[in-house]
């Protein structure tokens, strides 16, 4: 494992492009943490582009610099001479991005247990987002946190922390949030755009899946399928189903909670939520995904049931 040194050493001796990259369906902490030292190295006086598989989610286009995000571009020849992979818990998290990494320096900054340490340099840190890494990066080395940088970085943090209910929440994420509020990040506005600004599909799709949802009574596990068809038929983005899994999690009876969406005919995204000891990290990997002990996802090409019936069988 790399530390900080190392990182802003490799960066500040850079000459040519950089390229930020994170994983596909880009979340809060994906866009903040990316964004954030995006700004911070365009600081730096660096030539910066923050490339994604997949844009942005409409509920974070609040944020003052989003329009930095590039959707990648497979007919364009990128010529980065450093690639910077935050919050990617393995390579192929990113997707078509990866081609970058191909014969190209990589730095892997991320906060997954489950993290490869696939970078040419790693800094892997088990704390609550790969936001509050980037942060305790920009201080180290001294970089200033101008009010885009911290509304970015409050945005991971609220992603992450389930705007600060989780147990990864320490003493240093509340001194980061208050230093980000000194520096002027407008915490109720990110938190009313980025989880309760939500379109029709989605309000639709929470109330269907919180009355349909499956309760399995041995195993204490609640969950819930949407399938293709479902999703065309409530004109829903994928975007449209975040935080249904947490939502299942708040039975009272229920430990973990699985939530799962069909993307693409055959193709199912799995979400877990664990409430206290069952670590859904170990459940997603026998799907081949990750994450941490209380929050994991996966991808599969199994049925629903043949997923539920294999995540029951695991717990
Ligand atoms: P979510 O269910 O919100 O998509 O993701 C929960 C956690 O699991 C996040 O930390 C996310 O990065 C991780 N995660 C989600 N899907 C995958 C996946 O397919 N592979 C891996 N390795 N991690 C995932
Ligand atoms: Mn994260």
């Amino acid at each position: 494992m790399n530390n900080f040194n190392d990182i802003i050493d490799k960066i500040k001796q850079v000459n040519g492009d950089i390229i930020i990259t994170s994983h596909v369906n880009p979340d809060g902490d994906a866009i903040g943490s990316g964004l954030a030292l995006t700004l911070a190295l365009k600081n730096l006086g660096k030539n910066v582009r923050f490339v994604l598989q997949d844009n942005y989610p409409s509920n974070i286009k609040f944020l003052e610099k989003i329009d930095l995000v590039e959707v990648y571009n497979a007919d364009e020849n990128y010529t980065p001479k450093l690639v910077i992979c935050v919050d990617s818990a393995t390579a192929e998290r990113v997707g078509e991005t990866k081609m970058l990494f191909k014969d190209n320096f990589v730095i892997n900054i991320d906060h997954h247990i489950s993290n490869t340490l696939y970078g040419d340099l790693n800094y892997v840190e088990e704390i609550s987002s790969t936001s509050e890494v980037i942060y305790k990066f920009l201080k180290h080395c001294n970089i200033a946190l101008t009010l885009d940088i911290a509304e970015a970085l409050y945005t991971g943090l609220v992603n992450d922390t389930g705007n600060f209910s989780h147990d990864n929440v320490t003493y240093h994420t509340f001194k980061m949030a208050s230093e980000l509020k000194r520096v002027g990040a407008n915490s109720s506005k990110i938190v009313r755009e980025f989880f309760n600004n939500k379109p029709l599909p989605a309000i639709k799709l929470l109330g269907k899946a919180m009355f349909e949802m499956k309760f399995d009574e041995d195993k204490k596990l609640a969950s819930h399928f949407i399938s293709y068809a479902d999703l065309l038929e409530y004109n829903a983005k994928k975007e449209d189903t975040e935080g249904i899994v947490e939502k299942l999690l708040a039975f009272n009876e229920a430990e973990v909670s699985l939530f799962l969406r069909e993307d693409k005919p055959g193709v199912i995204k799995g979400s877990m939520r664990s409430k206290h000891e069952v670590d859904v990290n170990k459940i997603a990997s026998i799907f081949g995904g990750g994450g941490h002990r209380k929050a994991s996802g996966f991808t599969s090409t199994l049925s629903a049931d043949e997923i539920l019936k294999l995540v029951l069988k695991e717990m």
